[in-house]
């Protein structure tokens, strides 16, 4: 018998309502690891009205005792640091190094975060008139809920929750129901920090949960992580429903390569990008604009790169690529491939189909390389989320911005030179929201917003840093006058 995971809220671990149960399988074996159940409107209510409840207490307990719990929480993240990853490889797909890394950039969120007692300070002046003061004050807003992707199971929700009670919130999780094994662990090392019950609470589900979470009166702020057509649909269910709402959307992110880039690094660093977590990362390039001189050279080293990938389960040490998400994914990503075939690009490194050895079953794609890719293709649009890299060329750095700002998509864009005016003009006119010179992953540090652009991201404020904190906290100012009567005895 498979476990049957269960919700926890209010402290206590409990049987969901669901009347449905999915599956969660290890991609590279189709090996079933356990079931999840897709929870009913009647569980968020719960999981909403306990955390509700658990607000009235929690905003009073003071800042710098709220983050003690979240020290506690990094210091057993360190601890169980192995064991999470192996549950994220295993459930997920990627590499032990790539579950290990997404883990780290988790426990950096929870380290920004126990500066809570000073980033959410608030601004103060006397005399705003005589003898009058003003001051700005931060206080927490209430219940806030994540909605969260399959693609970083250890890393995305920690983008929010440690901000959101650090500030005083309350909490609903909601993990994807593809991946939902690497936070019912992460859940249990929060219940041993022994953190008041309702603060935050776990529910297990999908679009009827969402769309539970979407409409409860008492959840204040909304933040989700997924595809952009998802993105936009909580975005407007959110505000319509008069809550606060980020949305993390899909991306398309081209990288430009100029003659004058360093051959070794560039490669290595673009094929870690394209292929690192079988593509299936929101910053993984998937566009390559070469310029001018530089086709020849990048292209060669690309495709030898691509094709030497060592593919197979992300626990054996050596692999550098695991399988993508399930067989649905598989099968999207090659008919994604046939369809820029017939849209007249040429396969220059084809991955469809591999075989293999010992993982027969699993869901793999090895990397792909499409060339010719024409800018107002399908393919040149469309997210495939796995490891196809489209390859295009232009004669001027120019032609290649224009490119880059044609696209709709605002994720991410990345320059490789040794130019610094090229640079600088291109962190100057490049419309994305995350930057990369001579970087090929743009993820922002947990101490910078993750900052998406277009239809990347649907909001104003993002996650992590002072994004966060601003996100979590409801200004209230206060303009104070005290008559003075010295002659009156206390
Ligand atoms: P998804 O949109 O399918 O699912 C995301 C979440 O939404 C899940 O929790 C799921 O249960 C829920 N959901 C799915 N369909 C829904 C519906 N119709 N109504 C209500 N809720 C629904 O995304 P995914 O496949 O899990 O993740 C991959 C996507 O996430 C990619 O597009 C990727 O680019 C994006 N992503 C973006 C970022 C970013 O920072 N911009 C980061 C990671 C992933």
């Amino acid at each position: 018998m498979v476990e049957r995971l269960q919700n926890y809220i209010d402290g206590r671990w409990q049987d969901s309502t669901a009347a449905e149960w999915l599956d969660v399988e290890n991609p590279a074996t189709q090996e079933v690891l356990a079931q999840v159940p897709l929870s009913a409107a009647g569980d968020v209510e719960q999981a909403a009205q306990a955390a509700a409840v658990a607000f009235q207490s929690w905003r009073r307990v003071p800042p710098n005792d709220r983050v003690q719990y979240l020290f506690h929480l990094k210091r057993l993240l360190d601890e169980n640091l192995e064991d999470l990853a192996q549950t994220i490889t295993l459930e997920c797909g990627k590499t032990l190094g790539e579950s290990r890394g997404e883990l780290r950039r988790a426990i950096e969120n929870v380290e920004v975060a126990c500066g809570i007692p000073m980033l959410m300070q608030g601004d103060v002046l006397e005399d705003v008139a005589r003898g009058i003061d003003e001051m700005m004050i931060r206080q927490p807003l209430g219940v806030a809920a994540a909605i969260a992707p399959f693609n970083f199971p250890g890393m995305i929700p920690f983008w929010f929750f440690p901000y959101a009670i650090a500030c005083g919130n309350t909490y609903l999780l909601k993990p994807s129901e593809k991946v939902p094994l690497t936070m019912y662990k992460v859940m249990r090392l929060i219940e041993q920090t022994g953190i008041p019950a309702g603060v935050v609470n776990l529910v297990n589900g999908g679009k009827e949960a969402v769309d539970a979470i979407l409409e409860h009166p008492a959840i204040r702020a909304i933040s989700f992580v997924g595809s952009s057509p998802v993105a936009k649909y909580v975005y407007q269910q959110a505000a319509a429903h008069g809550k606060r709402v980020q949305c993390q959307g899909g991306a398309k992110n081209p990288i430009i390569i100029l003659p004058d880039a360093d051959v070794e690094m560039t490669t290595k660093i673009t094929l870690d990008s394209a292929f690192g977590c079988a593509g299936q990362r929101c910053l993984a390039a998937s566009l390559m604009v070469t310029v001018g001189q530089a086709k020849q050279p990048f292209t060669e080293a690309i495709a030898d790169g691509a094709k030497s990938r060592v593919v197979g389960s992300g626990l054996e040490s050596g692999v550098q690529m695991g399988p993508v998400i399930n067989h649905a994914s598989r099968e999207r990503i090659e008919g994604l491939v046939d369809q820029g075939l017939e849209e007249g690009a040429n396969v220059l490194v084809d991955g469809r189909q591999p075989n293999i050895s010992g993982y027969e079953q699993g869901s793999f794609v090895r990397p792909t390389l499409l060339q010719d890719v024409r800018p107002d293709s399908r393919i040149a649009q469309t997210e495939i989320f796995g490891p196809v890299l489209g390859m295009l060329h232009v004669e001027t750095i120019e032609e290649a911005i224009a490119l880059v700002n044609s696209g709709h998509w605002g994720n991410m864009a990345c320059l490789f030179t040794s130019s610094g005016a090229a640079a600088r003009k291109f962190r100057y006119d490049a419309e994305a929201g995350n930057i990369g010179i001579n970087i090929g992953v743009a993820a922002p540090m947990a101490f910078f917003p993750f900052s998406g652009w277009k239809e990347s991201f649907f909001g104003d404020l993002h996650g992590q840093g002072r994004h966060a904190v601003e996100f979590f906290t409801q200004t209230k100012v206060v303009v104070e006058r005290w008559f003075q009567d010295w002659t009156r005895q206390f």
